[in-house]
Order: C-alpha cells, then structure tokens, then sequence
C-alpha cells in the first residue's frame, strides 16, 4: 500500500478529486501540507473578494451596510450545518482569541468557579484563560495531556468537579489528537461545568456535532481547514438557551439589541449579536463565506473520509520510511483518536521542515520542541501529494 501507483489509484477513485480544481494553486509543484495553518484560496473567494470590492463598496458606498450589518449572522448560519449547531446559534466575529476572552468571562460570570484546560491546549487559549481567571479571581486548573493519547476523559472530569468551565481544544494543535467531546461535555455537565470548545483544528476537517452534544460554547478560526483567507474573522456559537442568560465584557453597538438607535444606555441584544461588538471586516467576511461554502458543499462526511484516508497513508508511510531514520510518531495512531494532521518527530525537526521548504518545495510546519506537522487538507491534496511529500522527508533525512 507504500508505493506510489496505489497512491495514483487512489486519486483516480476520490470522490473528491474535482474538488481540487476549484481552489487556486499557481504552484502545482509545490507540495502543501500545512492547511491546517493557513488554507488555499478557493478560486471563487478570490473572485469574490474583486466583486465585492467593486460592486459592494466602489458603486454601493456606505448604502451597502443595509446588507453589511447581516453578515456576522449570516455567515454562522452557512457554517451551522459544519458544526452541528442550528441557525441563529452562530456568529463570524473577531479573532478566536477574543472570541474565547469573551465567551470565558461570560460562563466565569454566569456562574463563579475555576476553569479547566490541558497542557495540550493553543498558547493563546492558554494565555487568555489564565487572563480570564485571575480577572475573575478563580483558579485555572490545567490536566496533563501527551501527544499520543491525548488527555484522559476521566482525568478532565475529576477536575471539572466544582468547576464553573471546562474549555479545551477538540483537535490539539501539535499532536492532532482527537478529543471525543460527547464524553468530555457530559461528564463536565455532571460535574456541573459548561463547556467551551476551540474547534480552530477541527472545524472543516472532523464531524462536529454541538448540538447532538449537548455543548454550551464553542470558538473557532476560519482560516485553517475552511479556507477563509489570512487574518479571516473567526466563528463563535451559544447555545440558544444561552444566549439570553449569558454577558459578554465587551458591550459594543453591534452587540446592541437596536444599534441604530444610538441610545445612551447600552441594551444586549436577546440573540446571538449579543456577541459581537464593532464593525466587521466585510471583504474578509465575504472571502470566509466563500471558504465555508465549499467545505458545506463537499460535506464533512466526505472530507473526513478522504482525511482519514490521507493521514493513515502518512501513517503507514511513516512506520516503512521515517521509523527506521529515528522518527517518532507525534500523534494518535488511530485514526479515530486523530484530527487532520499528523505530528512525526525528530532531534533535527527545526531543521528538516526548513530544508524541506526551502530545498524541496514541501510545505510543512515546526512545532518545538520536534514536532513537524504534516497536514494533507482533504479538498485539494491529492494521495500522490503525500506520497511525495513523505519520499521527500526520509531523502532529506537519510
Ligand atoms: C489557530 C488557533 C487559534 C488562533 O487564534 P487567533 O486569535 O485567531 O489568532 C486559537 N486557538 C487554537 C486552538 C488555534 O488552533
């Protein structure tokens, strides 16, 4: 299953192949294994950044905000389906990080009591948690993770137990272990937390389901697996039950529940604008919504399909190729305990990814202190991608 014919077949049987075609790729020799960093353009997103440049803004003028003020809304109604979430319980917004800053001082309002994470968790998220527990004067509890196994469920519930928050990564950003966030909500639910995940590694490339989960508050970035462009406005989602019961710190007019009245007092919106806070970026805005169509369009059933497909190839090409040269893998190895990328670590790894960019033309990230992080981003790479990003690695390596 290692040679490069069987990684041809492959792609001459992916239901997904056309898909390729609609992204930009002006470089077809390069191989590009780290969209879960920041995801090729689709061609129409490209397009449509022109359009609404000219048409929207040139010709539109301010006249444009009548349908400019909806787009928040709107763009987390299209991204709904991809996070399991019902219409008006999402919002395109801000960056991840606030997103997260806002969403964990709501639940440390609501109800006072620590937050817990894990070791495993994004820098920032850290950061801003810790920001957010010692404004409220409540202790941040941070559980052990590894990178092959991720953090163990009953080790994040023993730690809810009188927790007001419980806000991990679904997806880690280093190792790509998968959190199974069914268990992890309910047992947090138990122990009488709510539960806020970062869905940044996750969203586009794994079956989110928040409702069917029961999740109270999610976060997540459009840029990586959705493809919404750099710096894209990240996503935000509230249960509706929530929304009404829950204050964000940063009152602003979009968060007003009638901005255009320009009152002195500020009123929280009853529904998810009751979120956002300023004026929203609209070329980026219309860039992401482009991004999350095509995944919408494909379908996570699909995409998840194929990107189970391609990392277990990396996988299997890892144990026959790297193994042998002092590799270690970083990440699950089994698929369902596994995102969309796959950590292979090395002494050397800094180095390595280096070359393998500046030498070889394969595209992939370093993670200190070894991890190179391979990502195969299910829309538009191709199994012989892998193939020879990977033959590449364990030359260079050699
Ligand atoms: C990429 C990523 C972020 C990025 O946050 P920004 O504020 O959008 O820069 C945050 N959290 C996680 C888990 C990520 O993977």
């Amino acid at each position: 299953m290692t040679d490069l014919a069987t990684a041809a077949a492959r792609d001459a049987s992916d239901r997904l192949a056309r898909y390729r075609d609609l992204f930009a790729i002006p470089d077809a020799g390069l191989l590009y294994m780290d969209g879960n960093s920041l995801g090729r353009p689709p061609v129409r997103s490209l397009e449509r950044l022109t359009e609404a440049a000219h048409e929207e803004w040139a010709d539109g003028l301010v006249r444009s905000w009548a349908h400019w003020v909806e787009l928040p809304a709107a763009g987390g109604d299209l991204l709904a389906p991809l996070l399991g979430a019902q219409p008006g319980e999402a919002a395109l917004t801000d960056q991840t990080s606030i997103n997260l800053y806002k969403l964990a001082t709501a639940a440390v309002s609501h109800r006072a009591g620590p937050i817990v994470t894990d070791s495993a968790n994004f820098p920032s998220d850290l950061y801003v948690l810790r920001a957010v527990a010692e404004r409220a004067g409540v202790e941040l509890r941070i559980v052990d993770s590894t990178p092959e196994m991720g953090t163990p469920p009953d080790r994040l519930a023993a730690a809810a137990e009188g927790a007001a928050l419980v806000s991990l990564s679904h997806v880690a950003y280093k190792s790509g272990a998968l959190a199974d966030m069914a268990e992890i909500t309910a047992a947090s639910h138990r122990a009488g937390a709510m539960v806020l995940w970062d869905l940044s590694h996750s969203v586009g490339a794994v079956p989110i389901d928040l409702a069917g989960c029961e999740a109270d508050l999610a976060v997540g970035c459009t840029y990586k697996y959705l493809n919404g462009g750099p710096g894209a406005p990240a996503f935000l989602y509230v249960r509706s039950d929530l929304q009404p019961v829950l204050d964000q710190p940063i009152q602003g007019w979009f968060g007003h529940s009638d901005m255009f009245a320009f009152a002195g007092e500020f009123r929280a919106a009853p529904d998810i604008r009751r979120f956002t806070v300023g004026t929203p970026p609209i070329l980026s805005l219309a860039a992401a919504m482009e991004g999350i169509r095509v995944s919408a369009e494909a379908g996570i059933g699909a995409i998840r399909e194929k990107s189970i497909a391609l990392t277990e190839l990396i996988v299997d090409l890892f144990d026959a190729w790297l193994a042998p040269l002092g590799f270690a893998l970083g990440s699950p190895r089994d698929p369902r305990r596994r995102g969309g990328h796959v950590a292979v670590r090395h002494p050397d790894g800094r180095d390595i990814c280096r070359r393998l960019a500046e030498e070889h033309q394969v595209i992939t990230d370093f993670r200190g202190p070894d991890s190179i992080r391979i990502a195969p981003a299910a829309l538009y790479t191709r199994f012989v991608d892998v193939w020879h990003a990977m033959d590449r690695l364990r030359k260079l390596a050699a």
